[in-house]
């Protein structure tokens, strides 16, 4: 079983991606969480995708597909995957099969530019463990603090107001078409990603069930 999760930035592809990989038992992969950790841990690909990345820019898919190929090699995946944030363009739409197996469901959590814009603003993130909150929706029981892990919690780069701006209109341009190619292969389930957390799961875990 592998399912594809899409939506804007600050949709909450994140979030339902954890949830319905422990529904499924599947693994979690994020490709935004690879590229982050390359950063950290000052790969060369790390060093050199810096700038971009915090500009909110997609990554060249020269560097983004073997990265993602060589983490689907890893025996966790043989379960399956959830995939949060791949493909993100059409040319890795039209590689999917030469990347994953054989997807079961593609889910798009449709959200509009104001909300996400006004979600933005209060994210914040553990650079320890991952997690992330919202200070407006779901802040950590002590300020600033990441309730798991104890550490000082950090805004993104790319979350700042300007560069949501810009991410938002790359993922119209670049990434709505994606959503229309599964469209036409019948796997796309669409999710209000507006309701609360736990309703998008229901509803997403029913839709694939009922596929
Ligand atoms: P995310 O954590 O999914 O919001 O991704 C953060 C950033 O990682 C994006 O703004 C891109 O710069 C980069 N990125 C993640 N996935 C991809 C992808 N499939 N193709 C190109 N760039 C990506």
């Amino acid at each position: 079983m592998n399912i594809i999760i899409v939506g804007p930035p600050g949709a909450g592809k994140g979030t339902q991606a954890k949830k319905i990989a422990k529904e499924f038992n599947l693994v979690h992969i994020s490709t935004g969480d690879i590229l982050r950790d390359q950063m950290e841990q000052k790969t060369e690909i790390g060093l050199a995708i810096n700038d971009l990345m915090n500009a909110g820019q997609y990554v060249s898919d020269d560097i983004i597909i073997p990265l993602l190929r060589d983490r689907l090699l890893e025996d966790d995946c043989k379960n399956g995957t959830v995939l949060d944030g791949y493909p993100r363009n059409i040319y890795q739409a039209e590689r999917i099969d030469e990347t994953v197996s054989e997807i079961t469901a593609v889910v798009d959590i449709e959200v509009d530019d104001e909300h996400i814009i006004a979600r933005m603003s209060g994210r914040r993130s553990c650079p320890d463990c991952g997690k992330v909150y919202n200070i407006l929706y779901y802040p950590p029981k002590k300020e600033n603090i990441c309730d798991d892990c104890g550490a000082e919690l950090m805004t993104r780069p790319d979350d700042a107001p300007e560069i949501v701006k810009e991410r938002l209109e790359t993922y119209r341009e670049r990434t709505n078409p994606v959503i229309e190619f599964f469209r036409q292969r019948g796997k796309v389930i669409t999710v209000d990603g507006t309701q609360k957390i736990d309703d998008i799961t229901r509803s997403i875990v029913a839709s694939i069930k009922a596929n």
